[in-house]
């Protein structure tokens, strides 16, 4: 503990000492460690500010944001250290690089920025892209981790903070989908579809709230007896204008918009509600239910489904929850957190569309992962082309030994029913037996106790 100042000389000494104690760790507060340039919360003022003077005085300012192409891959194989000197190396490019009037920011991760009044901003985002694109030199090699970067421009593009960003991150990614190193400038055509978007977040919401999102159900077909012993639920969406909507109109949507849970969790309630009284009349064995990988990214998932599911009549011991490899391969621990809860009370946990990803064996050795689905591309070509028939045949070899079931989704054809069926596929699903179909139109066929007309044909 210091003592009390005694003369002004002291207390003048000390006020400095405080006030330059201030400016520090106001400028720590505001700065990004590994780079020096400012942070996300710095930089999102100082955008308001010079916003706010180019509206007073009529002015134009231009935001770029700037994101490493690949940086996970960057990280995976040469390590976070490596990393870090790439991003050191890109923060120092863009310090120098800025003149006295523009700002470069780190954003966090490897998403960086810039706020400029250049009048060139075609020429400005040219000449960033060559800058952040070449290589950076770590522990002694080139490595050419190519960038993007995103433009949008006060006030023709955007009239606020919020919107710049946005605005500028949509064209980011339009760049990223086309395979990244290059840049682009908010348009009309972006414009639309943020326009298209915000109508179909708004509909969404009221779809939601409507009841209009609905469980349709398709038929898993036991390969031997040819009856139908499982449903998987896919939702629908009954649009009053567009009519009825498939998943691909409005999952990938949701799922951008933070809406897809809630869909998720509506198609859940409903098709419990259908379904538990097939269940309980044993009519069939299981209901299978999506789930979207940012569903599972909650920590919380899996408790709060074995909740909802306790609100149902549906026994746990009678639903499957689908989930895909991408969620496995994002976070395993998490993943396996997940699957071990809801294994532990009877839920039984599917790895769906096996075969397009990465099919990871490992995943299915070391995890209680009672059920794979062969992906509908696979199948397609089982029976025809010889080295995709050993394949699945090989799969199933293996997916036994495991004790493992195999259900194989989109059969289309009897060829590839009578394939599967001799190489000891147990479950088949497809437009052969049957497309999903509304509630009442599944029960009528459960209370038809028949198998689906071609499966006998089949299986016979
Ligand atoms: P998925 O889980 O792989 O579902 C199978 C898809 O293949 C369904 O498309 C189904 O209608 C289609 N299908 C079934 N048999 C055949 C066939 O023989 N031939 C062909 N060509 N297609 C067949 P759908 O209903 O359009 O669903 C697409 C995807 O949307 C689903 O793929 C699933 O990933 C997702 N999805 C569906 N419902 C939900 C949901 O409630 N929540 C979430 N998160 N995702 C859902
Ligand atoms: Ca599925
Ligand atoms: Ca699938």
């Amino acid at each position: 503990m210091s003592r009390e100042p005694k003369t002004y000389a002291e207390l003048a000494a000390r006020v400095a000492m405080l006030e330059s104690e201030r400016t520090l760790t106001l400028r720590l507060a505001q700065t990004d460690s590994l780079t020096g340039l400012v942070n996300r919360g710095a930089f999102t003022s100082a955008l308001c500010e010079r916003l706010d003077v180019a509206r007073a005085r009529g002015g134009q300012v231009s935001l770029f944001v700037i994101d490493l192409d690949r940086f996970k891959h960057l990280n995976d194989t040469l390590g976070h250290h490596a990393g870090d000197l790439v991003l050191a190396g890109l923060g120092a490019r863009l310090r120098d690089e800025a003149t006295p009037t523009e700002l470069a920011a780190r954003l966090g991760g490897d998403e960086f920025a810039l706020i400029s009044d250049t009048p060139d901003v075609a020429g400005r985002a040219e000449r960033l892209s060559q800058v952040i694109c070449e290589p950076y030199s770590i522990y002694g090699r080139q490595i050419t981790s190519g960038a993007s970067v995103g433009v949008a421009v006060f006030p023709t593009d955007g009239v606020d903070a919020a919107e710049l960003q946005r605005f500028a991150d949509m064209a980011l990614y339009r760049v990223k989908n086309k395979g990244g190193r290059r840049w682009s400038l908010f348009d009309t055509a972006l414009r639309n579809e943020d326009e298209q978007r915000r109508c179909l977040e708004d509909e969404l919401r009221r779809a939601l709230h409507e009841g209009e999102i609905e469980p349709w159900f398709q038929p898993v077909i036991d390969s031997a007896s040819g009856q139908v012993v499982g449903v998987e639920v896919l939702a629908r969406w009954r649009h009053p204008k567009r009519g009825l909507l498939a998943p691909i109109h409005f999952v990938p949507m949701a799922e951008e918009l933070g809406l897809i849970r809630s869909i998720d969790e509506a198609v859940f309630d409903a098709a419990c509600a259908r379904a538990a009284p097939w269940v309980a009349a044993g009519m069939i064995e299981a209901v299978s239910c999506n789930v979207s990988p940012r569903d599972l990214m909650d920590p919380g998932f899996s408790r709060k489904l074995i909740g909802r599911l306790a609100q149902t009549d549906l026994p746990a011991t009678a639903l499957t929850v689908e989930i895909t490899e991408t969620f496995l391969l994002q976070d395993m621990a998490l993943a396996r957190r997940h699957i071990e809860r809801l294994a532990s009370r009877g839920v039984n946990v599917a790895l769906d569309d096996f075969g397009t990803g990465y099919s990871n064996l490992r995943a299915l050795m070391h995890l209680p992962i009672q059920t794979v689905k062969l992906d509908r591309s696979l199948i397609a070509d089982v029976g025809r082309d010889g080295r995709v028939s050993k394949l699945v045949t090989s799969l199933l070899h293996a997916a036994r030994a495991l004790g493992i079931s195999i259900v194989a989704e989109g059969v289309e054809e009897e060829a590839q029913a009578i394939f599967l069926r001799a190489a000891g596929c147990g479950a088949m699903q497809g437009y052969l037996f049957a497309r999903p179909m509304p509630a009442h139109e599944m029960e009528a066929m459960l209370r038809g106790a028949e198998a689906p007309v071609p499966l006998r044909a089949a299986v016979g």
